[in-house]
């Protein structure tokens, strides 16, 4: 038996850890692009801002691949698969074979074309290898940064620039900030306390080009206007690695779609990770979340049916969690009533409070049914199935209602009640 493992993040980690749990003896290979043993994308922006050295951002220690016997190569770029005769390539010409073989190769950061985007001081942020270029251009003394993009990773980034004493501007084309995650009104409290603590915004703006010559200058924003800058981060999102795969006879859709068993539609291959497109949990349909707990979990269970076990796969949950300046902010599964689908009615509760000018801020999400959808509960009550939340502010509540969620159970409205207040312990026995 050979396994080859292409990847060593999250996914790829968490699968040869589980390979080796079950099957002590046969190879193991690794393959990855990169040329670092594994370590946390999460916190690159940590890192950005002072608060870890880069060590600190690697998740085992340097016997790792030793103590498990893994063969790692580093550098290596898959761009072939033979399915039939279960072999890859890789781009310098060489090839292996596998018995069993998962593609766990993740996203890269999307980079629009834009003018001057070739500058050597415009950046995406995805890799170790980016986040050192990036530091290494503040310890030049870059004073001013423009972000582009209000999502998860430039808000990362741009906080991280703040740390670092830099004058950051985020210019985001849309009229609010992590627009995945929040509705506008949450936005608006997140993008104000972030300017209070001197990040500044520009909404409904687009980057037209990245000005300068052989560096970076500025960033125009209309014909007339330019924003002064050292550095540029761009954070336009990400897209799954599947260009190189679309030729060989994979099930793809936004990503390579996988079954329960995290088993893609061509033999003895499995998926995981930003690449798998997997059935969301609260969604209900086949989806990309593309984030770190999921693609662990995915790659466990992916590692323990490369070696023959059963385990299931339940399903994938939106999951996004930041901490800016003291403020957290947690949002879990369907998170905007209008994202709903249309069976069934969609209610919300939310409850606000300020304590000094940190908001503390809670919301679910309902759907809501018709008690002879089940059967223990007397008929023709409502029933409320708890779909998703956002928590500002606080986010203790967060992993009792993660789970609240992931349960699936439809509640009373007394219960549904109990899940707003502050006892956790409520929301604990609903899941039982
Ligand atoms: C700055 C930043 C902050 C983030 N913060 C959070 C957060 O707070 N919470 C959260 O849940 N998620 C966060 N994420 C997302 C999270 O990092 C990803 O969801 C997670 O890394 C996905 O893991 P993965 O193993 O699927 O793929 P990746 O981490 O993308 O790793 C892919 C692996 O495959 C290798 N590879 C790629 N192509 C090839 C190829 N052709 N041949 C060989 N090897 C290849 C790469 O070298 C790498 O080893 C963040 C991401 C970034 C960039």
């Amino acid at each position: 038996m050979s396994y080859i493992v292409v990847g060593n993040s999250a996914a790829g980690l968490f699968a040869v850890e589980e390979i080796r749990r079950h099957d002590t003896r046969s190879e193991v290979i690794v393959l990855t692009a990169e040329q670092e043993p594994s370590y946390s994308r999460c916190l690159t922006t940590y890192f950005l801002a002072g608060d870890i050295p880069a060590s600190q951002l690697y998740l085992r220690d340097t016997d790792f691949a030793e103590r498990l016997n893994l063969k790692m190569i580093y550098g290596v770029k898959v761009n072939g698969i033979d399915p039939t005769h279960q072999s890859l390539r890789s781009t310098d010409g060489r090839e292996w074979h596998y018995s069993k073989l998962l593609l766990a190769m993740g996203s890269s950061a999307r980079k629009p074309t834009i003018s001057g985007g070739n500058l050597p001081e415009v950046f995406t942020l995805r890799t170790m290898e980016d986040a050192l270029a990036i530091n290494k251009v503040l310890e030049q003394g870059a004073q001013k940064a423009v972000v582009i993009g209000g999502g998860l990773v430039s808000l990362k980034s741009a906080y991280a620039l703040k740390k670092r004493g830099l004058d950051v501007t985020v210019v985001v084309s849309s009229g609010q900030i992590l627009s995945q995650m929040l509705d506008l009104k949450e936005a608006s409290m997140m993008q104000e306390y972030l300017s209070v603590n001197g990040l500044k915004f520009l909404l409904q703006t687009e980057a037209m080009s990245i000005t300068g010559k052989s560096h970076v200058q500025g960033v125009l924003i209309s014909s007339q206007t330019e924003l002064a800058a050292d550095l540029v981060i761009i954070g336009k999102g990400v897209r799954p690695n599947i260009e190189e795969l679309s030729e060989f006879g994979f099930n793809i859709g936004q990503g390579l779609k996988v079954d329960s068993s995290l088993a893609t539609n061509l033999p003895n291959i499995y998926a995981a990770g930003d690449i798998a497109e997997t059935w969301d949990l609260v969604r209900e349909q086949f989806t990309l979340n593309a984030t770190w707990p999921n693609a662990t979990t995915q790659g466990r269970i992916a590692g323990a049916n490369m070696c023959g076990r059963e385990e299931v796969y339940a399903g994938s949950l939106g999951l996004n969690s930041v901490d800016f300046f003291g403020l957290s902010a947690m949002s879990v599964g369907i998170t905007k009533l209008q994202d709903n689908k249309e069976s069934g009615d969609w209610e919300q509760d939310e409850n606000l409070k300020m304590m000094e000018d940190m908001p503390i801020y809670r919301k679910l999400i309902w759907e809501r049914n018709n008690s002879s959808l089940t059967p223990s509960l007397p008929s023709s009550l409502p029933i409320y199935t708890p779909k998703g939340f956002v928590l500002i502010g606080d986010t203790s509540q967060g992993g009792v209602l993660t789970a609240l969620i992931k349960a699936g159970r439809p509640l009373t409205l007394a219960q549904r009640q109990s899940a707003m207040g502050k006892r956790g312990t409520l929301a604990v026995d609903m899941i039982r």
